[in-house]
């Protein structure tokens, strides 16, 4: 760490040298806080009675008013490559951490507070987080963990009570905005860009300190790893490419991050989510989603469409190219771990192919479940993706719908679009003879399967949600908490807890965006706020 502590200098900012995190405590300004939203479930995970938030000392430590006993507050230095340049120091410039809960079931679960003030990593920053961008990643924290995609977690949501004064379109136009801390929850915030940093100084052996940290606590498995666990694999073409896992814990390590990563990306793509801002900062190794910005999931397919502005005209970050965004992520990855001599170059390219290998492995098996075929099928799969972004198909509804189609050949072809006439709207004769065409290989290729249509339905609706945390239901919830009232935000968290499930009563929120959800503010979003 970096040494000394001393609370006046500690949120300077400053190029933080050989030292992965520095000693700070939470310093946002705050003026009657108040806890507005949580999650029982992530209360349970830190063994709290989820009543026990409701203490009203609670505000006061989850927005860093007052210290939270036996916490050791700090933030990490971490670098990283935005939008693919390298730049240098990042690092939790405005999330500190409280420290960890080692639970029950032997589990560490670290606490960070989003928003609760400056660190030396936020360059002139302020260190803060406002209501809106805190909402969303309360919210969309939760949804994507019970989406059943690996991503942190939020514990709660607090009004500082205090405004924030911020540039929401760059063009200019200050505004103030209500305050808000979120207490996010890993097992560990590391990132790629928490190694990049390092290697970058020629710091090679704390590349490897972190590295061996990192192995101990979160890969034990990848420790002590015996001849006898037989992870040899032959990498390329020819003897000299043949990579033995055993006997090098830190290629072992790459390989699972590159496929936690693979796989990670082909649960996005599957659920339609664009993170956004696929920074190497933003990769966590655990393989988690982390850095909830100006993310969206797709309404309308596009395969073009990101939610942020900061990346046009480029689009990088656009939902179509994840996949390989995640490779170009890997290869820094590897790259900082074979330039601190941990790693081979044949072990780096080695970890880069298990990504696509894991990605593609794991695409098409989730696709394959989505339609519900017996197996994977290219064609039918890139034919319905070119349909669905001709149409601008609802990516969510689409899918959910879909499981109402009968395998049942005899259909007369006039019919065959009824289950879907709700997300296809407005089109002419010539789409609707596509679409009958592409519902007509689609029963084909059903009718080779023997299953029930009732089974096929309950697999195809367990990976197809009915309720997705859509930006426009977001902002619904946004802007009744700025007038102060948080129900909306709660109602959509608890809505978000089932995803999958048909909650009668709550359809509303499956409904497709209204046209207000197009415009810009909505639909896309800046990079941090
Ligand atoms: P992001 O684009 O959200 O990944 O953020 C990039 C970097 O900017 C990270 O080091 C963040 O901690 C930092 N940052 C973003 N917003 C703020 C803020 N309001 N105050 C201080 N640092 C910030
Ligand atoms: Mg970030
Ligand atoms: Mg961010």
């Amino acid at each position: 760490r970096e040494l000394p502590g001393d609370p006046i200098t500690d949120i300077i900012p400053r190029e933080v040298l050989h030292a992965c995190y520095t000693k700070v405590s939470p310093s946002a300004e705050v003026d009657n806080p108040q806890l507005v939203a949580w999650s029982d479930s992530v209360a349970e995970l830190l063994d709290l009675d989820p009543r026990e938030l409701e203490r009203p000392d609670i505000p006061q430590i989850f927005s860093g008013a007052s210290p939270l006993v036996g916490a050791m507050p700090y933030a990490q230095c971490y670098g990283g490559h935005q939008f693919g340049v390298w730049a240098g120091q990042l690092g939790d410039g405005r999330a500190i951490t409280l420290g960890e809960v080692l639970n029950s079931r032997s589990q560490r679960w670290e606490l960070q507070l989003k928003g609760a003030g400056k660190t030396p990593y936020g360059r002139y920053a302020d260190g803060l987080a406002v209501l809106r961008s805190s909402i969303r990643e309360f919210l969309c924290s939760e949804a994507m963990h019970n989406l059943g995609i690996p991503t942190t977690r939020a514990l709660c949501l607090v009004t500082t009570g205090k405004y924030v004064t911020r540039d929401m379109f760059y063009d200019g136009n200050m505004k103030d905005e209500h305050g808000a801390i979120v207490c996010r929850v890993a097992q560990s915030f590391l990132r790629f860009g928490s190694y990049q940093i390092h290697a970058a100084r020629d710091d090679f052996d704390l590349v490897r300190t972190l590295a061996d940290y990192c192995i101990r606590h979160h890969f034990p498995h990848l420790e002590n790893l015996r001849k006898s666990d037989s992870l040899s694999f032959t990498s390329g073409d020819g003897d000299d490419s043949v990579v033995d896992l055993t006997s090098n814990k830190y290629a072992a390590w790459a390989v699972e991050v590159a496929e936690r990563t693979a796989s990670l990306v082909a649960n996005w793509q599957g659920i339609g989510f664009t993170h956004g801002v696929l920074n190497t900062d933003n990769m966590s190794v655990l393989g988690l989603t982390i850095d909830y910005g100006p993310f969206s999931f797709l309404d309308a397919f596009d395969p073009n469409y990101t939610p942020n502005t900061t990346d046009l005209p480029d689009r990088r970050y656009r939902f179509a190219n994840q996949p390989d965004i995640g490779s170009w992520n890997v290869a820094q990855f590897v790259i900082t771990l074979s330039t601190a001599g941990l790693i081979k170059e044949n072990e780096a390219t080695y970890a880069v192919e298990r990504y696509g290998m894991k990605f593609m492995d794991n695409y098409q098996a989730l696709m394959t479940k989505k339609l519900g075929l017996p197996k994977y099928n290219k064609q039918l799969i890139s034919e319905l993706l070119k349909n669905m972004a001709v149409d601008k198909v609802d990516y969510t509804n689409f899918f959910r719908l879909l499981s109402n189609v009968k395998s049942d050949p005899t259909v007369p072809e006039d019919k065959l679009l009824i289950p879907l006439k709700a997300v296809l709207l407005d089109i002419g004769k010539e789409r609707r003879d596509a679409w009958t065409s592409w519902v007509k290989s689609y029963i084909q290729e059903l009718s080779t399967r023997n299953i029930s249509d009732e089974e096929r339905k309950a697999s195809m609706n367990s990976v197809n949600p009915k309720y997705i945390l859509r930006n426009y239901l977001c902002q619904s919830a946004i802007d009744a908490a700025e007038l102060g009232e948080f129900e909306e935000v709660r109602r959509l968290l608890r809505v978000m807890e089932r995803p999958y499930d048909e909650q009668p009563g709550m359809e509303k929120y499956a409904r497709l965006p209204p046209a207000w959800a197009y415009r810009p503010g909505v639909c896309m979003l800046s990079c941090s706020s």
